[in-house]
C-alpha cells in the first residue's frame, strides 16, 4: 500500500510541502529550474491518493513529453501509487476521442498522420504554389501556430499581422494554403495533431453526454510544464475541468521556449488571478546543480537577489568554455572529454551533448561514434521514419483493429508476434551489417519499448503499445538505449544529466540566424537557460570560430557568452566583460584560459586527456594525477568514479 501521508510529504521542503499538502482547489507552484517542482507535484497525487482519499484513476497529470509521463508513472507506483493517467495532451486526446467518437460521430475516427508536409504539398499544388521542402516546414509550422492560437483560415492575414508572425510569403497567401490544408486533410480523411485537440475540445463542449462522463472520469488535474500550454492546450483543460477548480499547475516562466510555436507564460503568471482562492507558491532552492552551474543560470536571466535561485547542493568544479577552431575539432575535444568522464566511472547515461537544432547532431554521431561511445539520439526525427519502423507500427494498428484472440496476451510476446512477419524475432543474435543491421537494431528497440511499458504497466495491451508509439514519434521520443544523449535543448526540457556540453555556442546557431526580434532573441537566451540548468555537476560550454578548416570567415561566439563569462583578467582586447551585450569582436582565443581565476588544475573534473585535440586543450594545464584531484575552488577531491561530486 502506499506510504503513510507524513513519509510523503518529509521528502520535501517546508514550501514544497506547502504546495503538496495544500486542499484540493487551484495550486500553482511557479519556481525555477530544478526547485523540485515535478518532485512535488509528484508527492502532492501520493499524498491525495494516501492521505485523501481520491481514486488514483480520477487523477489525470499532464506532462510535456511521454518520457516524462513515464517517468512520472514510474515515481508514483515506486511510491506505492500505480493507476494515476499520466499523459500528454495529445495522448489523452486521441484516447478521449478513440472512446467517444464512434458515438458521437457515428463512424471511425480518421486516420492520424505522422507528417503534414505531404499533405502541405498537396495543398500547395493545388492553388499552383511552387515551394521547396523547407519553405513547407515552414508553412506547417505557421499551420500549427494558427492552429494551436484558434486561428482560422479565414482570420490567418489578420491575425497574424497583429501576432507580428514573420513569414516568408504574404500572409494572404498563407491564409490561402491554410484553408487548402484543412480541406485536402478533410477530403483524404485524415488528422493532424492539433486536430485531436481541437476535435477533443469540441466533443466535450458540444456533447453533454461526454462532458458529463469524462468530468466524473477525471476529477484532479495536474499539469506540468505549464509555462508551455498553448491557448488550444488550455481550452482542452478549460473542457476537461468544466466550472470545477481541482487543478495543479507548475511552471517556469523562464523555460518558456515554445513561444514561437504558439505557447505563452501567461496562463502560469495570471493563474493566480484567475483563481483568486489558489495556493500559490514560489520555490527558490534548486536541488539539481552546483553553485557554480546555478550561477551561470542566474546571470543569463539577470536574477535579481528576490528572484535568484539559491543552490542546494555542495560546490562543484567550476563551468569549462572550450573555444575550437573548427565544429569537427569541437566535436573531438568534447568527445575526448566523454570518454575520459566513462573512463572515470561515469555512466554514459549521465552525460548529455545539447545543442539547438537537429544538423547539428551528426558531427558529434560520428565522433562519439569513433570513439566507440554509444549514444542515443534525442529530438530527431529519424527512428519513427524508417520505413520498417513505419511498418512494425502499421502492423501493430492493423493487429489492434483485428483484435485477434490467438495472440499471446504477455505484451512483449504479442509485438515478437507481430514483427514476426517482418523476419524478426525475440532471443535471436543481430543480423547482418550496414543498413540490414540497422533495421534489426531498430525493430528490437520497438521490441524493447514494449518490455519496457510491459514492466512499467502490466495491465498494457497492444492498443497501450500503439498509443505509446504514437506518442513517441509525436515528441519525437527515440527508444532508449544506454549511451550518451545527444539532444536539442527542446527536447531536453525536464531532464537532468550529471554531465552537460552545451556546444555551438555561435552566434547564427544560439542565438539561432533566424532569430531577429528581440522577442526572439529573449527566447533563445531561455533555451540556453534550459540547457544550463539540466546540469547536475559538470557543465561545459563549447563552440568554434569556423565550419571547417581554411574557411574564409570566422564565426562570433555567442553573446550569451560574452554574459556568462566572468571578466577575464590578462588578457586585454578580448572583448566582453561580464555584463556586456552584443558580443562585438569576441573573437580573442583565450576560451582556454582561466577565466577570472575560477579555472584551476582540475577543477572541471574534466580530465585534459594528451592529445584530445581542439585548441581547448592546448593550453589546459596537465598537473592533474590519475587518480586523485583536488578542486581548488571547493577544495573537493575528485577520485576514478566520484566525478560524480556532490551527489
Ligand atoms: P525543471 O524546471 O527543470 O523541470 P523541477 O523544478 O521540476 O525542474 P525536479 O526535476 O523536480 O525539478 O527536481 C530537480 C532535482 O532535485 C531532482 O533530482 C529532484 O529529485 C531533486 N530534489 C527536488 N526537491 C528535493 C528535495 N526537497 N530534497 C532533495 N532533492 C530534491
Ligand atoms: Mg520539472
Amino acid at each position: 500500500g502506499p506510504a503513510a501521508g507524513h513519509d510523503l510529504l518529509a521528502a520535501l521542503d517546508p514550501e514544497q510541502r506547502a504546495a503538496a499538502a495544500a486542499p484540493l482547489g487551484p495550486v500553482c507552484i511557479l519556481a525555477g529550474a530544478g526547485t523540485g517542482k515535478t518532485r512535488t507535484i509528484t508527492h502532492r497525487i501520493a499524498h491525495m491518493v494516501a492521505d485523501r482519499g481520491v481514486a488514483p484513476d480520477q487523477i489525470l497529470a499532464v506532462s510535456f513529453t511521454t518520457r516524462a509521463a513515464g517517468e512520472l508513472r514510474g515515481r508514483l507506483r515506486a511510491m506505492g501509487v500505480p493507476g494515476v493517467q499520466a499523459r500528454t495532451f495529445h495522448s489523452s486526446a486521441l484516447r478521449q476521442l478513440q472512446y467517444f467518437w464512434p458515438t458521437v460521430a457515428g463512424g471511425p475516427l480518421p486516420r492520424l498522420e505522422s507528417s503534414r508536409i505531404p499533405t502541405m504539398a498537396r495543398a500547395a499544388a493545388r492553388l499552383g504554389l511552387r515551394t521547396d521542402r523547407t519553405e513547407l516546414r515552414d508553412l506547417t509550422a505557421e499551420v500549427e501556430w494558427a492552429k494551436v492560437s484558434l486561428v482560422t483560415p479565414e482570420d490567418y492575414a489578420r491575425l497574424a499581422a497583429a501576432a507580428g508572425r514573420e513569414t516568408t510569403m504574404t500572409a494572404a497567401t498563407i491564409g490561402r494554403l491554410y484553408g487548402a490544408y484543412e480541406e485536402t486533410k478533410r477530403e483524404a480523411g485524415v488528422l493532424d495533431l492539433e486536430d485531436l485537440l481541437l476535435l477533443t475540445a469540441a466533443m466535450i463542449e458540444e456533447h453533454g453526454f461526454v462532458a458529463g462522463e469524462i468530468r466524473s472520469r477525471y476529477r484532479h488535474f495536474v499539469v506540468d510544464e505549464y509555462q508551455d500550454v498553448n491557448m488550444l492546450q488550455q481550452r482542452v483543460l478549460d473542457a476537461w475541468l468544466g466550472d470545477r477548480d481541482s487543478l495543479c499547475v507548475v511552471g517556469d516562466p523562464h523555460q518558456t521556449i515554445y513561444s514561437f510555436a504558439g505557447a505563452s507564460p501567461r496562463y502560469l503568471l495570471e493563474f493566480p488571478r484567475r483563481h483568486p482562492q489558489a495556493t500559490v507558491v514560489r520555490l527558490v532552492r534548486d536541488y539539481r546543480s552546483t553553485p557554480q552551474v546555478v550561477a551561470l543560470a542566474n546571470r543569463l536571466v539577470g536574477a535579481g537577489p528576490r528572484a535568484a535561485l539559491v543552490a542546494a547542493a555542495p560546490a562543484g568544479p567550476a563551468p569549462v568554455w572550450l573555444e575550437c577552431d573548427t565544429e569537427a575539432d569541437e566535436a573531438t575535444a568534447v568527445t575526448s572529454r566523454i570518454r575520459t568522464l566513462i573512463a572515470r566511472g561515469l555512466p554514459a547515461s549521465q552525460i548529455a551533448v545539447l545543442y539547438r537544432t537537429n544538423a547539428q547532431s551528426e558531427a558529434y554521431e560520428s565522433a562519439l561514434g569513433a570513439a566507440g561511445i554509444a549514444c542515443l539520439l534525442r529530438g530527431g526525427e529519424k527512428f519513427f521514419a524508417r520505413p520498417e519502423v513505419r511498418k512494425a507500427t502499421g502492423l501493430l494498428r492493423a493487429a489492434v483493429r483485428s483484435a485477434d484472440t490467438d495472440r499471446p496476451l504477455g505484451l512483449a510476446d504479442a509485438v515478437a508476434d507481430v514483427l514476426g512477419a517482418l523476419q524478426w524475432y525475440p532471443h535471436t543474435a543481430a543480423v547482418g551489417t550496414g543498413a540490414e543491421r540497422e533495421r534489426w537494431e531498430n525493430l528490437a528497440a520497438l521490441h524493447r519499448l514494449a518490455e519496457d511499458l510491459a514492466a512499467r504497466d502490466p495491465a498494457a495491451g497492444l492498443g497501450d503499445f500503439v498509443d505509446e508509439l504514437a506518442d513517441r514519434a509525436t515528441h519525437e521520443h527515440l527508444p532508449t538505449v544506454e549511451g550518451v544523449t545527444l539532444s536539442t535543448l527542446h527536447a531536453a526540457k525536464g531532464l537532468e544529466w550529471d554531465a552537460v556540453f552545451l556546444v555551438g555556442l555561435t552566434e547564427g546557431t544560439l542565438p539561432l540566424v533566424h532569430a531577429r526580434s528581440a522577442e526572439q532573441i529573449e527566447e533563445e537566451r531561455r533555451l540556453l537557460y534550459v540547457g544550463i540548468t539540466r546540469a547536475r555537476t559538470q557543465l561545459v560550454l563549447s563552440w568554434s570560430l569556423a565550419r571547417t578548416q581554411g574557411a574564409s570567415r570566422v564565426r562570433r561566439p555567442s553573446r550569451f557568452l560574452d554574459e556568462l563569462r566572468p571578466a577575464r583578467r590578462g588578457f586585454g582586447g578580448a572583448a566582453g566583460s561580464s555584463g556586456s551585450r552584443g558580443g562585438g569582436g569576441a573573437t580573442g582565443r583565450d576560451a582556454s584560459a582561466d577565466p577570472g581565476g575560477e579555472r584551476s588544475p582540475g577543477s572541471d573534473g574534466m580530465g585534459g586527456a594528451p592529445g584530445s585535440g581542439g585548441p581547448g586543450d592546448a593550453a589546459r594545464t596537465r598537473t592533474r594525477g590519475r587518480s586523485a584531484v583536488r578542486c581548488r575552488v571547493c577544495g573537493q577531491s575528485l577520485t576514478g568514479a566520484s566525478a560524480r561530486v556532490g551527489r
